[in-house]
Order: C-alpha cells, then sequence, then structure tokens
C-alpha cells in the first residue's frame, strides 16, 4: 500500500503515546498546574555535535510540548566559556531542525541570562545564602566530605554579607586571578545530598565568551545557570535525564531562596545503544584521535553523522517511539536502530541496480550497438513511485559474488551452462567462462540471451532459480561505495574510559569500493538522496564528497534485518543472539 506524502506510515497510525513523563504532564494540566500550560525546553550544552541519546530527548520535549498545544524552546546551556564554539552552536540548530521540530521564536542562550544570575547572585549574598569562599579548588574537594563522611565549613564561611558583595564586585571587576575566589551558596556541609554541601555558583574564568566577549570574568556554574533559566522561560516541566536526580534538591533550593516560580523536574533514563558511545567527551576524542573523519563520519551516532550515512529523520522519530520512556537505564539494541531505518526506506527509498564488484557479461548473441530501454518498477511498495527505464546492451556487469565457477551445493545463481533471469530484463545462459592465463581469475562471462523472454518470464514456462541485478556497461555510472560496519568491536565501548576507546575500533568499519556500476539514472541524484540498489541495501549520495565528476554513495544499512532474527528468538525463548 502506499504511503502518504509526508509523515511516515508509521508515525499516522501509531496510538496516541504513552509514558510515565507524559501521565506526570497530563495529570499537572488536568489538575489546573501551571494555569494548564505546558513548557518544556531542550537545552543543550554546546560542547558537541548532537547523537541519537539528544534524539531522545528532543522527541520527548517537542512531542509532550506539541501534544499539549505549548511550547518546546531549544536552550543553549553556554555558561562554560572555555568549551563552547559556534559551531557546535549551528549544527544544533541543524539538526533539530533537521528531525523535524521547531521552536519558533523560543531560541534562548542561558548567556542571555548572565545579568538576571548576577543579580540572582546579589539576591542571594545580600539574604546571607552565598559566601565568597577564597579556599583553592584542591582544598574546597578536600573540604567536601564524602558519602560517608559530612563535609567540612569553610574557614570564609562566615565573612559578612557586606564583605562578600565587596569580594563578589571585585571578581566581577576583574580584580582577581583566576581560581582566587569562588561564590557559593550556603547551605549545608552535612548534608547527605553532596550536591548541597556549599556547591560553588560562580568561578572566575578570564575567557572569552563566543556570545557575549569579554563581558564577563565570572560564569556561572551549570548547577546555578540551569533552574534559575527554566524558571526565567517560563519552563512548566524540565524534563532530564535520571543523573540529575540528586541536582534536582539543589535547583529547587535556589528557587525558594529566591522566591521565583518552579518548574517540574522530572527524570528519564537516558538511551544507551550497543556498539557504540553516547557521550559527547568520547565522540570528542574519536574525532580528535583522528579516528573518524569528523563528527558527521558517517560511522558516529551523531545526528549529522546519521543524516550523513542516509537515515531519515522519520526513522530517527520513529525509533525514539518504539524505545519509549522508561525510568531505568537499559541499553538498546543497535539491530532495532537498523530495524526502524530498513521499515522506513522500504517505504520511501526508490530501487535501482547497483554493481558493487563488477563481472563482465558479454551476451553473444545480442546484436551489437543495439540498446532497448527496459522498465523497471521504482518501488513495488508504492506503486505510485511509478517507473524508470534502464538501458540495456551487449556488455553488463554482474555482481562477481553472483557466478561461481564451481557452485557449491546450495548455490542457485550462475554457473557454467546455467541459466538466470537478469531483472527486469531477459533470461540468459552461461555458455563460457574467460579466465586470466596466469592468476585463473574469472574475467567475463560468455552468455546467451533469449529474446522471448523480455520482461523477465518465458513462454514456454520455464523457471529460472535466481534473479541478478545487472548493469549494461556502455552506461553505467562509475562510483565509489563506501561500506560502513559498526564502529566499534565491543558490545560496550561506552564502558570504556576515553582513552581505551580506540583499542575497541572495528578495523573494518569503512570499506571502501572503487569502480562501482551503478544504473545511469543515478548520475542525476542530489547529495542526500537514498535509494535501494537491489539484492544489496540502502545507499544515499555522500553529502561531503560525492561530486558529478566522483560520485560517492554510503551504504547506509544492509538488507538483512537482524532484529527480526533477534525477536524471532527472544519469541521462542531463546538466547537474544544467535
Ligand atoms: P553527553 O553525556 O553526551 O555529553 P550531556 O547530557 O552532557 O550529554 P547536554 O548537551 O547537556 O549533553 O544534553 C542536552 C539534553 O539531552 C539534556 O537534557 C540531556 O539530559 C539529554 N541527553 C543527553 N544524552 C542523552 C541520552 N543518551 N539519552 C537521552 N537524553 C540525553
Ligand atoms: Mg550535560
Amino acid at each position: 500500500m502506499a504511503a502518504k506524502q509526508g509523515r511516515p506510515q508509521s508515525e499516522e497510525k501509531r496510538e496516541p503515546k504513552s509514558d510515565f513523563v507524559r501521565a506526570a504532564v497530563s495529570e499537572d494540566a488536568r489538575a489546573g498546574k501551571f494555569d494548564r500550560r505546558v513548557q518544556t525546553r531542550f537545552p543543550p550544552e554546546p560542547n558537541g555535535y548532537l547523537h541519537i541519546g539528544h534524539a531522545k530527548s528532543i522527541c520527548l520535549n517537542f512531542g509532550i510540548a506539541a501534544e499539549h498545544g505549548g511550547v518546546c524552546s531549544l536552550r543553549f546551556d553556554d555558561t562554560n566559556p572555555e568549551k563552547e564554539e559556534a559551531e557546535f552552536v549551528e549544527s544544533i540548530i541543524a539538526d533539530v531542525r533537521w528531525l523535524g521540530f521547531d521552536w519558533g521564536r523560543h531560541l534562548h542562550y542561558a548567556s542571555d541570562y548572565f545579568e538576571d544570575l548576577y543579580q540572582f547572585a546579589l539576591q542571594l549574598i545580600r539574604a546571607g545564602k552565598a559566601y565568597v569562599d577564597s579556599l583553592s579548588a584542591d582544598e574546597i574537594r578536600t573540604h567536601r566530605g564524602t558519602l560517608t563522611e559530612p563535609g567540612r565549613e569553610s574557614p570564609y564561611r562566615e565573612r559578612t554579607v557586606d564583605h562578600n558583595l565587596e569580594l563578589f564586585e571585585d571578581m566581577c571587576a576583574g580584580k582577581f586571578p583566576e581560581g582566587s575566589h569562588v561564590l557559593r551558596a550556603k547551605i549545608d556541609m552535612r548534608s547527605g545530598n553532596l550536591n548541597l554541601r556549599d556547591p560553588v555558583m560562580y568561578r572566575i574564568l578570564h575567557a572569552r565568551h563566543h556570545r557575549t566577549g569579554d563581558k564577563w570574568c565570572v560564569y556561572p556554574l551549570y548547577d546555578f545557570a540551569h533552574g534559575q533559566s527554566d524558571s526565567l522561560e517560563g519552563v512548566t516541566h524540565s524534563i532530564c535525564t535520571l543523573e540529575f536526580e540528586n541536582n534536582r534538591p539543589l535547583y529547587d533550593w535556589f528557587l525558594n531562596e529566591l522566591g521565583v516560580t518552579h518548574p517540574r523536574q522530572i527524570e528519564f533514563a537516558r538511551l544507551n545503544l550497543s556498539h557504540t558511545v553516547l557521550s559527547k567527551r568520547k565522540l570528542a576524542a574519536l574525532v580528535a584521535g583522528g579516528h573518524v573523519s569528523g563528527w558527521d563520519d558517517p560511522r558516529m551516532p551523531t545526528i549529522s553523522g546519521m543524516r550523513r550515512r542516509g537515515y531519515t529523520p522519520a526513522a530517527l522519530r520513529d525509533f525514539c517511539d518504539v524505545i519509549g520512556v522508561a525510568k531505568r537505564n537499559t541499553t538498546v539494541d543497535m539491530a532495532l536502530l537498523e530495524h526502524t531505518l530498513r521499515q522506513d526506506l522500504n517505504r520511501r527509498a526508490p530501487r535501482a541496480m547497483g554493481v558493487l564488484r563488477p563481472l563482465r557479461v558479454l551476451l553473444l548473441n545480442y546484436p551489437e550497438g543495439q540498446v532497448e530501454q527496459l522498465e523497471a518498477v521504482n518501488n513495488p511498495e508504492d506503486l505510485s513511485m511509478g517507473t524508470r527505464s534502464v538501458p540495456f546492451s551487449r556488455v553488463l556487469y554482474i555482481e562477481r559474488d553472483d557466478f561461481r565457477a564451481d557452485p557449491p551445493r546450495k548455490f542457485f545463481r550462475l554457473a557454467l551452462g546455467r541459466e538466470v533471469r537478469l531483472r527486469y530484463a531477459y533470461f540468459i545462459r552461461c555458455e563460457s567462462v574467460v579466465k586470466n592465463a596466469e592468476t585463473g581469475e574469472v574475467e567475463e562471462l560468455h552468455c546467451s540471451y533469449d529474446p522471448t523472454t523480455r520482461g523477465g518470464s518465458a513462454p514456454d514456462g520455464r523457471k529460472v532459480k535466481a534473479t541478478l541485478h545487472w548493469v549494461s556497461a556502455a552506461h553505467a555510472l562509475d562510483a565509489e561505495v563506501r561500506l560502513y560496519e559498526r564502529l566499534f568491536l565491543a558490545e560496550d565501548p561506552g564502558a570504556l574510559a576515553a582513552e581505551d576507546l580506540a583499542s575497541s575500533l572495528n578495523p573494518e568499519s569503512l570499506r571502501i569500493l572503487g569502480g562501482c556500476k551503478l544504473e545511469p539514472g543515478l548520475a542525476q541524484a542530489a547529495p542526500g538522496s537514498r535509494f535501494q540498489f537491489e539484492r544489496q541495501g540502502y545507499f544515499c549520495v555522500d553529502s561531503a564528497d560525492s561530486s558529478e565528476q566522483r560520485p560517492v554513495f554510503n551504504r547506509t544499512v544492509a538488507l538483512r534485518d537482524t532484529w527480526a532474527r533477534i525477536e524471532r528468538a527472544r519469541k521462542r525463548g531463546g538466547n537474544t543472539l544467535d
């Protein structure tokens, strides 16, 4: 059945989503909390490119806001001037858009609130709730205590309000070197929650910020900025990952002491994916170490890498729907992601023929110089995608693997004396094999074709056991094809330290095939466009390296669906990976 335009079928058909986060938000809306408003945000720190884990958070935040007719903003938590770059901001904007979400005019930066945050800090100092500490970073760490031992109060904790105000102003005026003082919240050094042991709110950094330039030489810590930014924006539901559960009491403390409105914070489990890492720091290490070509290397689990690889935004949204949202950390099998991708591409990708490892075939009885245009279906899953014509002539290429000089028992494809069908074309029979005199390697096949089988069936009803894809040699588009495998050998490379990651890299994660022969219509394919190469998998035109002179196609995913196999095994009650 044909998919409708726009949203893929699966998204249209799916039941309304439900999970514990959605249930909590709906309950608040029903109870009339927050004046029945729902406002969420996606708050990335611009210190790297977004990955598929972020996609989960994006789908959740933008999804919930849309379901309630509310707003979801995109806010850059850009409090750390040292790690952030405009490049990351731009890539994040492009990636969220590409995923299909729109923040309208609600694009914010925590740095827009530096003045408000500074005023909040003064308010806490005046209320005796914050003080300037002059211990070194190391001393602060040792005073902090551990989970089993209480912390110790700083000797500077009892400075007067006036003295604190004066010191903080001088910190802001750039009168002190980095590390000489910090501003800390005055909470409880004996708290069981380490986050409440007088956390640092501000530090001195004589650093240039990508948006505020040299205006500030003190910068708020994330924990002081985050909750207040939510509050300033009128966020009603601050949805974040589980590791922020222990920060919630601190966010509440700041908001209560400041007497400003509170969003409700709800924590969910972050996405972990097998055979890859989802941590910007580790992904940055792969880029910096030259193990991948960049953040958008098609092997990276980044949104930009996946886009370049040929993933569709709909497939990523579908994946996020399928995995759902829970409170417990789990690892999702990469095979599920690939399964979702295949389902989407199967509906939307036009078919084409591409020979990756070509073997020449000469049709002895096909008239020299003759070219026929044969009709091929663009997508058997969606006949509204129409047909195209593919040229056929005397010299063709087939896949080297589709011929065996010495065929094993269950090999039904081409062999000497055997007949097969060429897709959308004719039956051909292999009459003789030309081998290299020295190496013995098969160089060319001499075949005959049966002119009565045009379109792929024989009038006398005889059958063949295999249908092969092919490309006319004279018309073929020469292309480079890049085949990708998993980037890591380990199932859980996330457990490795950043410096040990390289040892688990899969040496075969990228194989480059030159001299591939593709059907000529693909010469017009725009960068990023996606196809199913029949019998091979899904491919897309590389958006960075492909050119008219040198077309490059990425294999997005092979056709064989391992997820179906895993599911079958699971239903049988067997092991998940056989
Ligand atoms: P990383 O660990 O990759 O550096 P991060 O949490 O530091 O990620 P942020 O830029 O702070 O990255 O993330 C923005 C938002 O995305 C946060 O709300 C965070 O909770 C969410 N997020 C990050 N990683 C995941 C993940 N793997 N699954 C779900 N949500 C995530
Ligand atoms: Mg973070």
